[in-house]
Order: C-alpha cells, then structure tokens, then sequence
C-alpha cells in the first residue's frame, strides 16, 4: 500500500477516532492510515491481516472502537446487559404508555370520522 499524496510505503495504521469512524469505517472494511514521510492522514482497505485479526476475536467493544477504561469497563456482557436492559426499559415505558393513554396506537378515531364503505354514494 502506498500513501496517495507522497507515494511513500512508510505507512502506519492510524487509530480509529471515536466510535463513530471506528463503527462506519469497520462495516466498510476500511482502516485509517497515516504516512510517516508527509504525514498524511487517510482511509484505506483494511488489509488482510487486520481483517482476520477482527474476524478472530471482535468485541463489542472492538466494534465500538473503544478502548482505555471505557474498554475495561465497557466488556461483552455489560453491553448486552445493557441491551437487554434497554429493550425492558422501552418494552415498559411503552406498555405504561398505552395504559395511560400517552398515545393512541390507532391514532384517535375521535377527531375524525371513521371511513365507511359506500359512504360517498
Ligand atoms: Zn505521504
């Protein structure tokens, strides 16, 4: 591979920044790259080492992009606890929303009138 402004090979892998890149560019099996010799900063295919390296072992905290403490904390099972705990909250929040009647799921047949068949003859 070689950098697309000096042509240089001396390139490196450039962390991801923030979860968002790291996420965007993983689905499209991009990596960020920066040249050693101008300094250039840009976006590539993954090569195939850095793809089997994901395949191997991927996290969800390596599909995050995270790393540092968020990583230490943010493991496998605390995000799909977390999930799953989301799912309950939205699972509740919508059925004590229907009870209450925050919405009408069927959206108010009160203000207007009901469509009949052959009403318009
Ligand atoms: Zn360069």
């Amino acid at each position: 591979m070689e950098c697309p402004n000096c042509l240089s090979s001396n390139i490196r892998r450039s962390r991801r920044r923030g979860p968002q890149e790291g996420t965007a560019l993983r689905f499209k099996n991009l990596a960020p790259y920066r040249c050693h010799d101008c300094g250039l900063r840009f976006i590539a295919p993954a090569d195939e080492a850095t793809l089997a390296a994901a395949k191997r072992h991927l996290t969800v905290a390596d599909y995050l992009g995270l790393r540092g403490w968020a990583r230490r904390v943010f493991t496998d099972q605390v995000a799909l606890g977390l999930l799953a705990f989301l799912v309950m909250l939205l699972l509740g929040a919508i059925v004590i929303a229907l009870a209450m009647g925050w919405f009408d799921p069927l959206l108010s047949r009160s203000t207007a009138p009901a469509w009949t068949p052959g009403a318009s003859e």
